[in-house]
């Protein structure tokens, strides 16, 4: 099963690519790793459960029962690949996982649309059961209706920050603090940019509102310190705007930085990487108009995090392109619509993207135990040492120094932080240091699967390889 194009991702700018794509007479694939599409910010709860979408997405309920419904459809006839998880990209064909094993699937025209994570540093404490990421905290109460604990810090920066402790509040949950480390002021003078999208805008001051409303507790400007407890979340530790040191005791811990796009895919299929000195991450070079590669086309926040209402419209953007590259005609006025829809969400994420800044914090000054990397559990202080000892220049050969970014996860969390981390130490820009080169497998491959790769194309190489020497 392979359509015209595969798309990779069933979040909004996926299923909208399909959508257009399918309206311009091409077949499509779908293959993504839930059970239902969505995407992050319409994520559906199991089949079985019966809450309303106005109580899991609020204001959002409108736009995601429309995804949801062109999910449906695009279901019904066949055109999604669920359960699926994209591991890599080789000679024009995607390698996947899916419930029946490994497999490839050509994939001549790629669309590539698979989302963000967020932005995690390191901080004494952040491996305690008890600890987790704004998006882990808000898939939790979104898919599974559950929350992370009885009282709860929420700290960070981002607009997910204030969002995910409103939709906790909403849920009835106990938010003893939000704690962000961006300030009062970085937002305030961003404000006249944020106009662009004035819904969003509101949106945000109405969290802001409701949270400080029922008495949870706001600090800006805080350097966030330490995840206090011992076998799990006992408190958090900030020092506030002013240099004074607080601790409020909770039981749970939701944090990130903002988001960072998922890159890596794009990366196997041959895309350049631009970095974004403002969030300080990774993003994937494209032509305006989701032109990524000859024959690889991207769109959303796997490219550049602009938010799930410009996810959609890139999605529609990529489609156009795709159809004018193969000879179709694209309406003039439809591509100018969209393009400049897009635009007025890229002017609006530039004034957002500052008025949420990451951290100054410094990395370097963490205490020496601190974890870095939790796949193989590489502290700051190995990470320092081999950085005084070898003086690498590009994080990569940190990487190969002291195991930092090396397990399972490939350095999804901890890239951005070790890169930070290098780029302090030596005395220069996290840009300059580089990101860690992205190899196949994307995702961890399950045993059984593994297997059958090693009984057949690993084999069959490791046999050829062997023949060739012989000879
Ligand atoms: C956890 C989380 C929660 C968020 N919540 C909100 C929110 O409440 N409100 C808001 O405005 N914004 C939220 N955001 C941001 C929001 O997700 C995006 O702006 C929007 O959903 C982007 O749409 P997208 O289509 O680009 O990607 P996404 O909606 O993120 O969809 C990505 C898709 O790619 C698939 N995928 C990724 N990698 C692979 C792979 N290797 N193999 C197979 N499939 C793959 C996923 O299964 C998914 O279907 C959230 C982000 C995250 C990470």
């Amino acid at each position: 099963m392979a359509g015209d194009v595969v798309i990779v991702g069933a979040g909004p700018a996926g299923l909208r690519a399909a959508e257009r794509l399918v309206a311009g007479g091409l077949e499509v694939t779908i293959v993504h790793e839930g059970e239902s599409g969505g995407g992050n910010i319409y994520r559906r709860q199991p089949r079985n459960f019966r809450r309303s979408p106005e109580t899991i997405y609020a204001s959002e309920a409108g736009r995601a029962r429309a995804i949801h419904a062109l999910y449906d459809r695009l279901h019904a006839t066949g055109r999604t690949l669920g359960h699926t998880s994209v591991l890599g990209f080789e000679s024009g064909a995607l390698l996947c996982e899916g419930e029946k094993g490994l497999f490839r699937l050509p994939a001549p025209t790629l669309m590539i649309a698979t989302g963000a994570s967020d932005t995690i540093l390191p901080l004494p404490g952040w491996t305690l059961p008890g600890a987790y990421t704004l998006g882990a905290a808000q898939i939790a109460l979104k898919s599974q209706g559950c929350v992370i604990g009885n009282r709860i810090v929420f700290f960070g920066t981002g607009p997910l920050l204030y969002l995910v402790a409103w939709q906790y509040l909403h849920a009835g949950a106990q938010v003893a603090a939000v704690c962000d480390t961006s300030r009062w002021w970085d937002k305030a003078r961003q404000a006249p940019g944020m106009l662009w999208e004035p819904r969003a805008l509101w949106l945000g001051l109405r969290y802001r509102r409701e949270l400080h409303r029922h008495g949870v507790a706001l600090h800006e400007g805080i350097q966030a310190e330490q995840i206090l407890g011992g076998a799990r979340v006992g408190g958090f530790r900030f020092r506030d705007n002013r240099g004074h040191s607080h601790d409020v005791a909770c039981d749970a811990v939701g944090f990130g930085y903002g988001l960072r796009p998922e890159t890596r895919l794009a990366e196997l299929a041959g895309a350049r990487l631009s970095f974004d000195p403002v969030q300080v991450v990774w993003n994937v070079a494209e032509d305006g108009h989701g032109r990524i590669a000859p024959g690889v086309y991207g769109a959303g926040d796997g490219i550049a995090v602009l938010g799930a209402d410009a996810a959609e419209a890139a999605g529609h953007l990529a489609a156009l392109s795709v159809l004018a590259d193969i000879g179709r005609k694209v309406d003039a006025l439809e591509l100018k619509a969209i393009s400049a829809r897009l635009a007025r969400f890229r002017r609006f994420r530039r004034a957002l993207d500052r008025a949420f800044p990451p951290p100054s914090a410094s990395l370097a000054a963490l205490p020496d135990d601190t974890v870095l990397c939790r796949c193989e559990t590489v502290t700051i202080g190995e990470a320092r040492a081999a950085i005084t000892a070898f003086a690498p220049d590009e994080v990569n050969r940190l990487k190969a120094l002291c195991r930092t970014g090396m397990g399972r996860c490939q350095g999804r969390v901890c890239g951005l932080a070790t890169a930070r981390l290098l780029a302090e130490i030596s005395g220069c820009t996290p840009g300059e240091v580089g990101t860690m080169r992205t190899q196949a497998p994307l995702k961890p491959v399950s045993y059984a699967a593994a297997a059958t790769l090693a009984t057949t194309e690993i084999r069959q190489a490791i046999e050829a390889s062997f023949s060739e020497k012989t000879s």
